[in-house]
């Protein structure tokens, strides 16, 4: 498994990083998980080719986890001329606003003018979903009431990684990484408290619940980045690789 953090800054884009946005390549099957405004900069930079992605899996339907999938499709209907399906796994409610923020970005992306399908799959905790190889577990996570907010644990053959997307601390984080080979945590604060985000003091009082072989940063706000030189954990940076 290869994993690249494509965009590892909080929804502010704090000090110029893109927005949320996780590339795991495992076999030949490459998912992208979260898709924050800054998609095309972050996948260019990257030197990963958009048209790669077979799937997306949303964690959530904030702004910055979301609002760069028109720009996706855009990108495939008119520069890389897609044909073959792209599945989107993700909460019930996925399908209808990802469909209602592409016609109103790009009423030319609509369902019936697209050149390739867009093909929506709901994921649920507890109802793990597997595809191209790939086994993925759903989990609840707590940000906010408005939708449902999702962390997900993929497994290909022996190893598993773990990616919390936007969450405070809850029990789903030791569950989720338990045994795994990495644990990708949102951290968007150094110390402060919120019920909607993780900080670093939170993490490290909790540490020791967490049962991944190595945690990493993302998701990562001003107040961290001010404190980077007391934080003991990996911050990843954009564009960064992790093989596992
Ligand atoms: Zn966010
Ligand atoms: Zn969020």
């Amino acid at each position: 498994m290869r994993v690249t953090t494509l965009g590892t800054g909080d929804a502010f884009g704090a000090a110029g990083q893109f927005h949320s946005a996780i590339v795991m390549q495992a076999g030949n099957t490459t998912a992208l998980i979260d898709c924050g405004p800054t998609i095309l900069q972050a996948l260019h930079r990257s030197k990963i080719a958009a048209d790669e992605i077979d799937l997306i899996l949303v964690t959530h339907l904030h702004g910055d986890h979301i609002g760069g999938v028109p720009m996706l499709l855009l990108d495939y209907q008119y520069r890389s001329r897609r044909t073959r399906p792209l599945v989107v796994i993700g909460s019930a409610l996925c399908a209808e606003r990802l469909e209602a923020l592409t016609n109103l970005m790009y009423g030319e992306l609509a369902k019936d003018r697209r050149r390739f399908p867009v093909v929506y799959k709901i994921i649920r905790p507890g109802r793990p979903i597997s595809i191209r190889g790939m086994r993925i577990h759903a989990y609840r996570m707590q940000h906010t009431d408005r939708f449902p907010c999702l962390g997900y644990r993929i497994e290909h053959r022996r190893n598993a990684v773990a990616f919390t997307g936007d969450t405070t601390w809850c029990d789903s984080i030791p569950a989720m990484s338990r045994g795994a080979n990495l644990l990708l945590t949102e951290c968007t604060d150094f110390d402060q408290r919120t019920p909607v985000h993780l900080s670093y003091t939170q993490l490290r009082e909790h540490q020791a619940e967490i049962g991944a072989k190595r945690i990493v940063l993302t998701h990562v706000g001003d107040d961290l980045l001010r404190n980077r030189a007391r934080v003991r954990l990996h911050i990843a940076r954009d564009g960064e690789r992790f093989v596992i």
